[in-house]
């Protein structure tokens, strides 16, 4: 190929000039955060920090970190997500490796820890935590970080998620209280829970092409596609829920925008009280804690 349309000689030799040249091929290619993934993908692949990105443009790359540039910027220009360039995310503080079979871990899903957390009165005592289609293991490993004695188990229908969630829980130190299974929501579960949490693809399967193609194409249906009207995984949530709350546990799901009466109401029918709605940072309502309902319950168990 000519060397101008060869990336990695095309890569300029300084931070400041490798950076606008990265910004404009990325805005050309129709990435929407084309400056700060231009900046996210340098420091990915040199060993240079963010201040030292902004404070020294004039300084030079070598030759190998220009190619390694050239070659993350050539996978962004497809759309490939940063996340599964970089091969990590961080989620909670905690860096995650992800990779395409599962979804990426985003911002959004914090609100559900804090969510699950708010409604936890001791942090050290020994609860049990239960993450439906765990994925990367973000929320489950995010909520033993926070509870030292908690123990957890995290399912997926996918076997490599499943894997890729118990190399995330070593790579942390959770390995010993975090167990991770192939399962089908509740499918062949046992036992109760103080918390059951998720993250379930809630994305209406018609909508999905419509995405960006960093999620339509990139990050697995599975984890998104919530059948024709988004709420078929809250359905089935709700049918076995309440056979494996413990006497005062909570169920807290993610939500897609404007599902939460849709979602509090396939709960209430399965005999699941919601107790608390929480916004994301951009004041979407995000998710929804659910309870056993009173009535339904036990009475002589406290709650
Ligand atoms: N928040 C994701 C998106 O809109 C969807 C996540 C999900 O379906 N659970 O890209």
């Amino acid at each position: 190929m000519p060397p101008e349309e060869d990336p990695v000689r095309a890569c300029p030799e300084t931070v400041g000039a490798a950076l606008a040249w990265a910004r404009t091929r990325l805005r050309a290619a129709g990435v929407p955060d084309a400056g700060v993934d231009a900046r996210v993908l340098l420091r990915g692949v040199t060993d240079l920090d963010a201040a030292a990105i902004i404070a020294r443009p004039e300084q030079a790359l070598d030759p190998e970190a220009r190619t390694r540039y050239a070659d993350a910027i050539g996978r962004r220009e497809t759309r490939e997500p940063v996340a599964h360039i970089l091969g990590v995310r961080e989620f909670w503080g905690l860096m995650l490796e992800v990779s395409p079979a599962t979804l990426i871990p985003r911002p959004d899903t914090e609100t559900l820890v804090e969510a699950a957390l708010a409604r936890v009165t001791d942090r050290r005592a020994r609860l049990r935590v239960l993450d439906l289609g765990t994925g990367t293991g973000a929320i489950l490993l995010a909520l033993l970080h926070e509870m030292p004695r908690a123990e957890g188990l995290g399912t997926d229908v996918s076997a490599d998620a499943v894997a890729l969630a118990r190399r995330n829980a070593a790579r942390h130190g959770l390995g010993p209280r975090a167990r991770f299974a192939v399962a089908d929501w509740f499918d062949g579960l046992d036992g109760t829970f103080d918390l059951i949490v998720s993250n379930p693809p809630y994305i209406a399967g018609g909508d999905i092409a419509g995405l960006e193609p960093d999620v339509a194409v990139h990050e697995p249906a599975a984890a998104l596609d919530g059948g024709t009207d988004g709420l078929d995984a809250y359905r089935r949530i709700a049918l076995a829920a309440l056979g494996h709350l413990a006497p005062a546990g909570t169920l807290l799901v993610e939500i897609g925008e404007g599902q939460a009466p849709a979602v509090t109401e396939i709960f209430a029918a399965a005999g699941l009280e919601t107790v608390a709605i929480a916004a994301d940072l951009a004041g979407i309502d995000r998710v929804i804690a659910a309870r056993a309902k009173k009535e339904l319950g036990n009475p002589c168990m406290p709650r």
